[in-house]
């Protein structure tokens, strides 16, 4: 008979803040306590992060479990796993959900071995199924051509890992109430195989697609390499980053975490330019909820301008120019 009880979301906190895709869980996880008439918890572990505990609370949690210690002040496979699993043996929790960021990955896979579970990775959907209380985690498979649903009938708890800018965080409430559980763990840095001596920003990389604010995509329309050059110089004249689709990818374009879509990243930025993309259905998946999408394209039946907020009919060979000029100009 299982026994376990409640949802679990792995809160991670980067440089003293939650990461945004924790609140969206929180927001997920929240629709599926609901649902089972479950609490839903947050975990928290880290140095110097109990101030956060409020804000886990605000975004929809009835409890946040805290561990504030000095082992944990950088993320560590091995501290953070034997603090996770130790609050997971003793409150066994029914689902227990990551953000797929490198670290929730690394973590929710190491959990997994040592409470000898199973792990949906990379999950786009979620649901349960009340009756026989399974959580229902989907992602797309064999290359984007199904979404699979798995389950995970036998142990507890059942975890997955969910990308980021899927779900919905809700809108923090400040007015909401919940406990906090500080626990104290016996965590001894003597016992940890591995030491963080140095932490070296990348800083040559440019926001992530994920968090850019705006992003310049282009298609096969741009005709070729040195075409797409006018995606990289629009996107480098209004400060924003460069995405594109599969095909570009495919095409040696691009690189491959710069790929939007079912099969590459999920964007939301304020602005999407789509320029030479034709909107197949596998793209627009990782773009349609832009808040404001621009397209371009010779062909005026193409299918992104059913997903556009303005389009421009025409040759993006002539216009993306003109728009250069015009942004260097302002
Ligand atoms: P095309 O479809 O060739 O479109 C080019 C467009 O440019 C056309 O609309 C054309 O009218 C326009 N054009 C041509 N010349 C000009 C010009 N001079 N000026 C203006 N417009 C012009 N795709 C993704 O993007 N992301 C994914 O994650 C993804 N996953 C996939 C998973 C699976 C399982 C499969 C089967 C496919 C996947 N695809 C994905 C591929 C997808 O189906 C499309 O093939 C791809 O998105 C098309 O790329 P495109 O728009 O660059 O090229």
């Amino acid at each position: 008979m299982l026994e376990n009880q409640g949802v679990w979301v792995f809160i991670e906190v980067n440089d003293g803040k939650i990461e945004g895709v924790s609140l969206e869980l929180l927001g997920a996880g929240r629709k599926l306590a609901d649902k089972l008439e479950v609490p839903l918890a947050g975990v928290m572990l880290g140095e110097g992060v109990m101030p956060l505990a409020n804000e886990v609370i605000y975004a929809g949690a009835d409890q946040v479990y805290v561990v504030d210690h000095p082992v944990l002040k950088d993320y560590r496979t091995e501290s953070f796993m034997k603090g996770v699993c130790i609050l997971a043996e003793k409150y066994k929790p029914e689902i227990f959900l990551y953000g797929a960021t490198p670290n929730g990955k690394d973590l929710a896979s190491a959990v997994a071995t040592d409470l000898s579970t199973g792990l949906t990775a990379d999950t786009t959907m979620l649901d349960v199924d009340v009756e026989k209380r399974l959580l229902e985690a989907s992602r797309p498979a064999f290359g984007g051509n199904i979404m699979a649903t798995i389950l995970c009938k036998k142990h507890r708890p059942q975890m997955a890992t969910v990308r980021p800018k899927v779900m919905k965080a809700l809108e923090p409430d400040t007015g909401r109430k919940g406990v906090i559980i500080e626990e104290e763990l016996e965590l001894r840095e003597e016992d940890m195989r591995t030491k963080v001596i140095k932490i070296v920003k990348d800083v040559t990389k440019k926001a992530s697609l994920a968090e850019a604010h705006v992003i310049v995509a282009g298609g096969k329309g741009m005709g070729d390499i040195q075409g797409f050059q006018l995606i990289h110089e629009l996107a480098e004249v209004i400060g924003a980053s460069v995405g594109g689709t599969r095909d570009v990818v495919e095409a040696g374009w691009l690189k491959h975490d710069q790929q939007v879509g079912q099969t590459g990243e999920t964007v939301t930025p304020k602005i999407y330019f789509a320029i030479g993309i034709s909107g197949a259905i596998q793209h627009v998946e990782g773009m349609k909820n832009s808040e404001l999408i621009i397209a371009i394209n010779k062909d005026p039946n193409a299918p992104i301008f059913d997903v556009a907020t303005y389009g421009i009919v025409g040759d993006a060979l002539e216009i993306v120019p003109k728009l250069i000029k015009q942004f260097k100009e302002l």
